[in-house]
């Protein structure tokens, strides 16, 4: 087992790295910037060295100054969260080439998977259901034409080095797709240096559900089941839950069984998540994250594992704590997002908090980062925390939110909160019916 592992992170994942690494007895080094003196992972961690200003580039993605951090405090291996370094291949490798380990997958995945092409090939060899559409960029307009014919309009034109839905153009008929095409490549060329755009089947009213998996590296892989995470906004994810309200037992095991599969065919090291839009019963891969979910403690609610454990065991080389016959599922799950934003506008709302107060009782978790007198810094993303409700039945845990939300207090800025306080109460909501458009619509009030 390591005995040191340094968190290349910050807020609520840093510490929620470092309880892991407590309870495995790992001593644990914290990195900062100069606007995280104060932070609570700094403050709760063995060790800390500061890595530099600010701005992220000079700080959590300085991959020079995390190495000498290392070095300092012989650290034998760093976590990387989510975000930040978590799915930079070049950094995977550099600190396998001074032999600190990484505790994520091979490079090579993280490079496999980090590219959408290729990540969509890999997954249709692997026996996993993908969007149809054509096998790789396109180039020619007739081509062009000639998929868009096969696989039937709507079509979605996606740029190949595409990421957060930018460069993405639908197409309803043959004459819309010249145009959406010339576009997307202006936008792509424009936005990523890199014009080429492929095609794929419009899904009109999808679900994202997405399939935790776990690979010891070794050939053995598992699946901890899935989360729907189709309340997003502006393709950021808003409200988790497991289970996803749309499934039945049977296809949670049917998917799950295929991409445990498909990880165990790769040899697939550590935690991922496998995303899937979801229409009329049929799973549509979308792309792989290589790390760790912000959303993973609703898997831990309701599978009682705990993730970051498992990806320190088998990054150490220990291999899973459980098989998959040894996984169960109880109950239901739900993650709210509390971000420093304006619940209307989403506006980020930095500043001192004044008073905070958490929920507790039965079933309720939350993860965060900050604390009474804390200033949320304007240099990081707005999350400052995340609430986690679990019961026995859907029913239950929503009745557990609606009171857990009653009771928390984050004042000082402005947070995410009300929204929660709406959604909890609204019908559709509460009998599940939502796709991936759902939130945009209500929040423009086209929604009860
Ligand atoms: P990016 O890397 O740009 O975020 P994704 O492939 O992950 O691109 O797609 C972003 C979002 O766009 C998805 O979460 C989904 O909401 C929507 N989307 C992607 N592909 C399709 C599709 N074929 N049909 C409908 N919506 C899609």
């Amino acid at each position: 087992m390591f005995k040191k592992v340094l968190i290349a992170n910050r807020g609520e994942i840093a510490l929620r790295v470092l309880r892991a690494c407590k309870e495995l007895g790992i001593s644990t080094v914290a990195v900062h910037s100069t606007a995280d003196n104060a932070a609570m992972h700094v403050r709760l961690a063995d060790e800390s060295v500061c890595i530099g200003p600010p701005p992220s580039r000079d700080s959590y993605l300085n991959i020079p100054s995390i190495l000498a951090a290392c070095e300092i405090t012989g650290a034998d291996a760093v976590h990387p969260g989510y975000g930040f370094l978590s799915e930079n291949a070049r950094f995977a490798d550099i600190l396998d080439a001074h032999n600190v380990t990484f505790i994520g997958p091979t490079a090579d995945h993280i490079r496999i998977m980090g590219d959408k092409i290729e990540a969509k090939r890999t997954a249709q060899k692997l026996g996993i259901p993908v969007v149809p559409g054509s096998p790789g960029a396109v180039t020619d307009d007739d081509e062009a034409m000639r998929i868009a014919e096969e696989i039937g309009y709507p079509v979605l034109v996606k740029a190949s080095a595409g990421g957060g839905g930018r460069g993405m153009k639908v197409a309803r008929s043959r004459a819309d797709l010249s145009t959406a095409l010339s576009t997307a490549r202006t936008e792509a060329g424009a936005a990523f240096g890199d014009d080429a755009v492929y095609i794929e089947k419009y899904l009109e009213k999808p679900r994202h559900i997405e399939v935790q998996v776990f690979g010891d590296g070794a050939g053995q892989a598992i699946h901890l089941g899935e989360r729907d995470c189709s309340l997003q906004r502006r393709h950021q994810k808003v409200w988790e839950e497991a289970n996803s309200p749309a499934l039945t037992p049977e296809q949670r095991a049917e998917i799950g069984r295929i991409c445990a599969e498909a990880m165990a065919k790769l040899s697939y090291r550590g935690a991922g998540t496998i995303e899937f839009l979801y229409e009329n019963g049929e799973f549509y891969f979308i792309e792989m994250n290589t790390r760790l979910q912000v959303e993973h403690p609703v898997t831990e609610a309701i599978t009682g594992l705990d993730l970051v454990h498992e990806q320190i065991r088998v990054a150490a080389g220990l291999g899973l704590s459980v098989t998959q016959s040894e996984v169960t599922f109880q109950g239901h799950a739900i993650e709210c997002r509390i971000n420093a934003e304006d619940p209307r506008s989403f506006a980020p709302s930095p500043g001192r908090i004044t008073h905070y107060h958490t929920p507790g009782g039965l079933g309720v978790r939350v993860d965060s980062g900050v604390y009474q007198g804390y200033s949320i810094p304007p240099f990081y993303d707005s999350l400052i925390g995340k609430l986690i409700v679990h019961g026995r039945n859907r029913a239950e845990c929503m009745m557990r939110l609606r009171r857990a939300l009653d009771e928390i207090v984050v004042d000082g800025v402005k947070t995410t909160l009300p929204l929660f306080r709406d959604l909890v109460d609204n019908s559709d909501i509460a009998a599940g019916a939502y796709d991936i458009h759902w939130l945009e619509q209500y929040l423009a009030g086209e929604k009860p």
